[in-house]
């Protein structure tokens, strides 16, 4: 009887506009192909010179290209929260003020009073399917299918937490790959991880062909290091093993968005490509860039916060650039409101709806961002300009020193892509705006306990 219920309640909007004569258009399709650690500059079409990514490069001259596009942190656990539940790290708790993300031993995860989109989405009809890096709690109830996907398949943390590895902890447990909630393997060849993950999404996109509408979270495990690829694409890249893993990468995407115009699913089906975080440059080669951007991955620097983004949906968002702000955070607002799903009650949201820009290219319906490392506010953006608070004295240091600006430190990002021209001094008023920006974001935040700093080693 539930169930019956439930098939009824998901086809209401389509009878109900069949029952009026209506052209029917179905729920669109929604996917979000998430990598890891890609950095602003590391794919053809946002600038690099020697890494091919011919189907990334097609997916935006066929889509919207985003030039200011934000995560909610930089780094992954934090990252990956805000974009599943709209709302900043600090607001979720998937943050730490000694650890910035979740590790093998952690004993939390993402809490079941935070409503992800999956959860949302699955409510209404939808079939979910996470497939790849998760890294918001590796146990139940933390695991995707506690938290609104049907299904889930994938390495569910960083690929650098298993035993020995990167000088971690040499209790650690060996690299999991889990299918749902069961371990299938422990240290998978991570040289086929990529494909494997690739021959899951598109499994799981044939499979939805003639059902209901479906949002599948495809999170790669790299470009994170250790890099790992297989035959095809080892040495195939002039930029080295970072190039071909990263030209691996574009080749899923050729397949993800191939295999949905063979299945007649490609005009009603939304497609974002973006990264969790900017590039880890202190892994030298190993590691990517931000191009243009100022330094990379656990900054909040332009290169940590900004990553390359593309939104394709053929014949409805127009193939063009956008210098509009949009954050990841704005993915779920948008997504629920193409679907005619109401967003959760009660909950604060960070993000906001953003089919304005994207569907008939507006200006974006947000003009702010707010770079946060644990719960510090560190720097605050509104329209060109952006102001910090805090910075940090040398990232290449073993322990990165955060050091207090005497006076705020401001910068156009407009005219000084780099951030190398502070303006504070020239722009008082500019300042004392963007101080009062951060002031009232920091008094209406209700901060929730970090969840990442609670771990085996710190039991008392
Ligand atoms: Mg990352």
């Amino acid at each position: 009887m539930k169930n019956i219920k439930a098939i009824s309640l998901g086809l209401l909007p389509l009878l109900s506009g069949m029952a009026m004569g209506q052209n029917v258009q179905k729920q669109p399709n929604l996917v979000v192909i998430f990598c890891d650690d890609l950095g602003y500059g590391d794919i053809g079409c946002f600038g690099n010179p020697t890494i091919k990514t011919p189907n990334i490069d097609r997916m935006a001259s066929e889509g919207m290209k985003l030039t200011q596009f934000y995560v909610g942190a930089a780094v992954s656990t934090p990252s990956r929260s805000a974009l599943l539940t709209g709302r900043l790290p600090v607001r979720n708790g998937m943050y730490g003020e000694r650890n910035h993300v979740l590790f093998p031993d952690s004993k939390a995860g993402l809490g079941q009073d935070e409503i992800t989109m999956a959860k949302v989405l699955k409510e209404n009809g939808y079939a979910t399917a996470c497939v790849g890096k998760w890294h918001l709690g590796a146990f139940s109830p933390y695991l995707p299918t506690d938290h609104g996907f049907d299904s889930y398949f994938g390495i569910p943390y960083s690929n650098d937490m298993g035993t020995g590895r990167m000088g971690r902890a040499q209790n650690y447990p060996p690299t999991p790959l889990l299918e749902n909630n069961l371990r299938i393997e422990s240290n998978p060849d991570q040289g086929e991880i990529t494909r494997r993950y690739t021959e899951k999404a598109v499994g799981f996109i044939k499979d939805q062909k003639a059902g209901k509408p479906f949002f599948l979270y495809f999170a790669h495990t790299f470009p994170h290091v250790p890099l790992y690829t297989n035959d095809r694409f080892r040495g195939t890249s002039k930029r080295g093993l970072y190039g071909d893993v990263v030209e691996e990468i574009d080749w899923s995407v050729g397949l993800v968005l191939k295999t949905l115009e063979e299945c007649g699913l490609d005009e009603n089906t939304l497609v974002i490509f973006t990264s969790d975080n900017g590039p880890w440059l202190t892994q030298k080669e190993n590691g990517g860039t931000a191009g243009s951007l100022r330094d990379g991955k656990g900054t909040w620097w332009e290169g940590g916060f900004r990553v390359p983004a593309i939104a394709r949906m053929p014949g409805k968002i127009p193939a063009s650039l956008s210098s509009e702000i949009m954050t990841s955070m704005d993915i779920m607002p948008t997504f629920l409101a193409l679907a005619g799903i109401a967003l959760p009650k009660g909950v604060a949201l960070d993000g906001v709806d953003q089919r304005g820009l994207l569907f008939e290219r507006q200006a974006s319906a947000r003009d702010e961002v707010f770079y946060w490392w644990g719960s510090d506010l560190m720097a605050v953006r509104k329209g060109a300009w952006k102001l910090y608070f805090k910075t940090i004295y040398d990232m290449y240091l073993p322990s990165m020193k955060i050091v207090d600006c005497e006076v705020p430190e401001l910068y156009n990002l407009e005219t000084d892509i780099s951030e190398r021209f502070n303006k504070s001094a020239a722009q008082p008023q500019i300042v004392a705006q963007l101080v009062e920006v951060a002031n009232r974001h920091k008094q209406a935040m209700v901060i929730k306990a970090p969840v990442c700093d609670l771990r085996e080693e710190f039991k008392q």
